[in-house]
């Protein structure tokens, strides 16, 4: 059966050493043809609660950051205090404030933000605050030339971000900066070219034959982990 589950467990703060305990995803379905994936790369989770168990925070120090980057303890979760009762998306404002905090770089914290952006949706909540946010950062993070990564896919998001505050020219700006090595559907570039030019700032849901060339093809290309958005595996992969 197809669903998510989570559950308690135990981690260790790597920046005040705090035993605490936080939910974790225990089971996620792989992404396949009926996943809901949108043009900003990102699938659609059926509530916010299970983005947010992607990312912890420390009740004592309030670091936050993903999850994967806690060490896990033996201690049972019920004998250990319990993550601060933070909103699902307002974690994601924490692990932005935590990412400055410690010198991580704009794309780091654009990820961040956009997983805030992802989860609010999730939940239902306004999400343009979000949309700004990532905005700021995703545009730092191009501006850098110092770092090597699918720098087309993030134009492409940039341009999905801007398109979705209702920034059309910008967003086609971005759009067109998309290259080959970005490893997307041209025909998804020229769709959202035409979506800006019309005026259109709503979520695109994939249809699932661009879902299978991106995520499923065949092609020895890195595949996203599932669950994750694009984005965030990029990250992961690149040690964050
Ligand atoms: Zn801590």
């Amino acid at each position: 059966m197809k669903v998510f589950i989570l559950k308690e467990t135990t981690v260790i703060c790597p920046k005040c050493e705090l035993n605490f305990a936080t939910t974790q995803v225990a089971k996620m379905p792989k992404i396949s043809h009926e996943s809901r994936v949108e043009a900003d790369l990102h699938r659609v989770l059926p509530d916010g609660a299970v983005r947010a168990s992607l990312i912890a925070m420390c009740p004592e120090c309030l670091y936050t950051w993903w999850l994967s980057a806690f060490a896990h303890s033996i201690m049972l979760p019920q004998m250990v205090p319990d993550a601060p009762p933070v909103d699902n998306a307002k974690k994601f404002g924490h692990a932005v404030l935590s990412a400055r905090k410690h010198g991580l770089h704009s794309l780091d914290r654009a990820i961040i933000a956009l997983n805030g952006y992802w989860c609010a949706r999730e939940d239902f909540q306004p999400a343009g605050k979000w949309l700004e946010l990532a905005a700021r950062e995703l545009d730092e993070a191009l501006k850098d030339e110092s770092w090597y990564g699918n720098r087309g896919r993030y134009h492409h998001i940039m341009g999905e971000v801007l398109r979705l505050m209702g920034d059309f020219h910008g967003a086609v700006r971005h759009y067109s900066l998309v290259d080959n090595r970005s490893m997307l559907p041209r025909e998804l570039i020229e769709h959202q070219i035409a979506e800006a030019k019309a005026g259109n700032s709503a979520p695109t849901l994939l249809p699932q034959e661009i879902v299978e060339q991106i995520f499923l093809d065949k092609k020895p290309i890195r595949k996203p982990e599932s669950g994750m958005s694009i984005a965030q595996s990029d990250v992961l992969a690149h040690g964050a």
